[in-house]
């Protein structure tokens, strides 16, 4: 099997049969579970049902993917709280809004006044707070190594006194980690490879060795994500766990030396609540001292409490720790769906529930 490389050919029926045959020759002949922690992953699968392809007992679960999902109702809360402070303008990405809190979600606390802004960046913020220099502008900076060197950027890059930060953002290899404590029957990751474009290939190599786990980071075009399949598979019949890379078009084994450098510049590793898990240590990146001045917590003086975690029903811990599928959930399409989510899966694009919802019939597992 050789990488995806031509971009011309990512989706060429053709290697996708062949593909599809490497697979069928690779099956483990027994339950095999896969977990990728990507919802642009899940998307991929849903969407070109590339489950009804794996070999009989190949299962692919979605993990603590989505950053949405895995944000700390606790941190909601504080959102929430800071939004409905006089002069303040709270901005955060759009799949935040409706994501629920203990009493409000945003969206709710918009409803009720908040001045609620839906930005793209942490750079969109700053140019708010530029534009309203008589109020307070937080950006709620949520998401992975993905999105966590533009928050960097912006928290050197000397932004406006008015401008501060409510920093959630987290770490995935600890959370790899956390689930294999919690989730012993997963034998393979599928890395993300936007993640993995900052953090490089190389960093899953601890996790590989010390738990003896096939890493194998993968792209998101349908023949990625098949070809990273395979290699798992092959990785588990060969009776091997290492790190592939499959995804070399965008991936290095060092990653992007650059943002990492911004990430540990303005950042520090912090331990941090995932929704659904709990406390991960050394998982989340919180402020440095040096630039406590930008930190929304201490400006405001508010501290994350505690909040009950999901409404009763719901199965979102369990579908983030790859124990169970959307459609295990009673409430998945009746009283839980896009328009009205129950739970913090159903939100968003990148929430596991939501992508099932969307893409309708149960994909195969
Ligand atoms: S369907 Fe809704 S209630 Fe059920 S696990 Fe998913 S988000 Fe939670």
């Amino acid at each position: 099997m050789t990488a995806v490389t031509d971009p011309f050919r990512l989706r060429d029926p053709a290697r996708a049969e062949k593909l599809a045959r490497t697979l069928r020759r690779l099956a483990p002949g027994r339950t095999v579970k896969l977990v990728h922690v990507c919802g642009t992953h899940e998307a991929a699968i849903a969407e070109h049902g590339l489950r009804s392809l794996l070999p009989e007992g190949v299962e692919v679960y979605e993990g603590p993917g989505c950053p949405v999902c895995v944000t700390s109702t606790a941190d909601i809360n504080v959102a929430v709280k800071l939004a409905l402070e006089k002069d303040v303008v709270l901005c955060t990405f759009g799949d935040m809004l409706r994501v629920p809190g203990s009493e409000l979600t945003l969206e709710e606390a918009r409803a009720q006044g908040a001045d609620v802004r839906v930005v793209l960046s942490a750079a969109d913020a700053v140019r708010i707070a530029r534009e309203n220099p008589r109020k307070e502008v937080v950006f709620f900076a949520v998401g992975f190594e993905t999105t966590a060197p533009a928050t960097a950027a912006v928290l050197l890059g000397s932004p406006p006194h008015n401008f501060s930060v409510l920093c959630s953002h987290k770490l995935i290899p600890p959370a790899l980690e956390a689930l294999l404590r919690e989730n012993t029957a997963v034998e393979g990751f599928l890395a993300p490879g936007h993640v993995s474009v900052i953090i490089g290939a190389d960093a899953y190599r601890e996790l590989a060795r010390k738990h003896r786990i096939p890493v194998v980071v993968g792209g998101f075009e349908p023949l990625d994500v098949l070809y990273a399949v395979a290699l798992l598979l092959k990785q588990l019949r060969d009776g091997r766990a290492e790190v592939e890379n499959a995804y070399p078009r965008a991936v290095r084994p060092e990653g992007n030396p650059k943002a990492k450098e911004l990430m540990g510049r303005a950042f520090e590793v912090v331990d941090a609540v995932w929704r659904g898990i709990g406390t991960i240590p050394t998982s989340g990146l919180g402020i440095r001292e040096e630039l406590s001045r930008f930190d929304a917590r201490k400006k405001f003086g508010v501290e994350a409490g505690v909040g009950m975690e999901e409404p009763p029903g719901c199965r979102c811990p369990e579908v983030i720790m790859a124990k169970a599928v959307p459609t295990d959930c009673p409430l998945f399409g009746t009283a839980c769906t896009p328009l009205s989510p129950v739970g913090p899966c159903m939100v968003g694009a990148e929430g596991a529930c939501a992508i099932w919802y969307k893409y309708g019939e149960r994909p195969r597992l």
